[in-house]
């Protein structure tokens, strides 16, 4: 029996020694004024174990981590074809890269990107009455937890200076990728964004994409098993930007990062975790987090490789 709680405890105590490497995401201005120093991690069995350490109770800004939630959404209740509108190949190029998109005409390399999740959101105003209430009441299903919300703040707060995720939806639009109108699509895009979570809610959430597509303590199936297995894979190849090759090469799980500071990943049949720490590396990851990960998979022998 491994005991979860003494490995968590040994590699925050070994990490302790670590250069405090990188920045928090300062070109949200909200963000900008977090507490680079936090630190939390909780992991969620399967079974029903939990084990926590630190802020692991903690909510902050998920940001792209939510982009797994609304493209689950999509992919379980949409009956348009969704892969007509983006690809599942890895990006190679930042998360909110231009360069790409143009080449591709309009069409994302994947749903975990910038342009992925806007193509997402457009989508679901397509095809939902209340996108945005869908979203957040999915949320709170999958991971049931009743008062989780919207951070108009930090929306509002990208909404003034998130000029390059604009520039994204406009080159879509110009391909004909984008059906709605930028503004109602964009105002779905960031309060997707500026949803808070804590560690231990997250695991929750994603609990069911380690339980063959079934939310373990409703019995409700969110996704096939089939598609629980192709979401997986697209956290595997895309669900950390231009990174997605290191993350599977340190910590070997399929999992999703954010600018926030969050990483969640699971093992398919055993756990979902979560770390939070804010300080990001060069590719937007957080650098405290892959380096718990990677430790946890390693001491616990618990890569999927
Ligand atoms: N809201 C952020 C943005 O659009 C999300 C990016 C991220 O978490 N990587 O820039």
């Amino acid at each position: 029996m491994i005991n979860y709680q003494k490995i968590f405890q040994e590699i925050h105590e070994e990490l302790q020694g670590v250069e405090r490497e990188g920045h928090v995401a300062d070109y949200i201005p909200e963000l900008a004024q977090i507490d680079p120093d936090h630190f939390g991690v909780y992991l969620t069995m399967v079974d029903g174990s939990e084990y926590g350490l630190a802020e692991g109770q903690k909510r902050f800004s998920i940001q792209s981590i939510a982009k797994v939630f609304s493209f689950v959404l999509a992919y379980s209740r949409v009956k348009s074809d969704i892969w007509a509108r983006m690809d599942v190949e890895p990006a190679g190029t930042s998360f909110n890269s231009l360069v790409q998109l143009e080449y591709d005409k309009g069409i994302p390399r994947n749903p975990f990107i910038n342009a992925g999740g806007i193509v997402v959101c457009d989508i679901l105003i397509s095809e939902l009455k209340d996108a945005k209430s869908a979203v957040l009441n999915f949320v709170k299903e999958i991971s049931g937890v009743t008062d989780i919300t919207f951070n108009t703040k930090v929306a509002q707060s990208e909404k003034m200076t998130g000029f390059r995720n604009y520039a994204l939806v406009n080159l879509m639009k110009s391909f004909g990728n984008i059906k709605n109108e930028i503004d109602q699509v964009m105002d779905l895009y960031f309060s997707i964004c500026s949803l808070e979570m804590s560690c231990q809610e997250l695991t929750k959430a994603f609990l069911f994409l380690a339980n063959n597509g079934v939310i373990p303590y409703s019995g409700k199936r969110i996704l096939s098993p089939s598609r629980t297995k192709r979401t997986n894979a697209v956290m595997q190849t895309c669900g950390f930007y231009d990174e997605a090759g290191q993350f599977t090469f340190k910590v070997g799980l399929p999992g999703k990062s954010g600018v926030g500071g969050g990483i969640v990943a699971i093992h398919p049949e055993k756990y979902a975790i979560a770390v939070w720490s804010p300080r990001l590396n060069k590719k937007g990851n957080s650098h405290l987090g892959m380096l718990f990960l990677e430790a946890f998979t390693t001491k616990t022998k618990s890569s999927i490789f």
